[in-house]
């Protein structure tokens, strides 16, 4: 198209549809309850594995390998409960699928494979690779 009056070209840049928005909006909320109950299964078991068991000394390094990698699932869903909230508060001030970084619309396609994020695929990629940034 031709030229493009730069305040309307920014407006309507902004944001993905509402429709859009209220969907990617719902399978957040979703994924938060089910990242929170989740985390909240493991803090019980957690709970349930009360000090003064009898313990078995073969089971103790199994178990340390266990927690090592339940904490790292946990840090792991920690992170995106994180994410998730920082989308959802984006979604309320109206700036949900800008840039956090840029601020350039984030493609309505890498919205839809990835909810959460805070960053357009230029930005994410200068995130994963900072030894490249210059
Ligand atoms: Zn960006």
């Amino acid at each position: 198209m031709g030229r493009i009056v730069e305040s309307t070209a920014a407006m309507t840049l902004i944001a993905p549809s509402a429709a859009l928005t209220q969907q990617l909006a719902g399978q957040l909320r979703q994924r938060q309850s089910d990242l929170r109950a989740t985390l909240q299964a493991a803090i019980d078991a957690a709970a349930g594995a009360a000090p003064g068991e009898v313990v078995d000394f073969k089971d103790v390094a199994a178990e340390d390998t266990r927690a090592q990698i339940d904490e790292v699932a946990h840090a792991h869903a920690a992170g995106e409960l994180d994410q998730i909230a920082t989308a959802l508060r984006r979604v309320y001030a109206g700036t949900y699928g800008q840039c956090a970084d840029c601020g350039e619309r984030i493609d309505e396609r890498r919205l839809r494979a990835l909810p959460a994020t805070p960053f357009c695929t230029a930005c994410q990629a200068i995130h994963e690779r900072p030894a490249l940034r210059r």
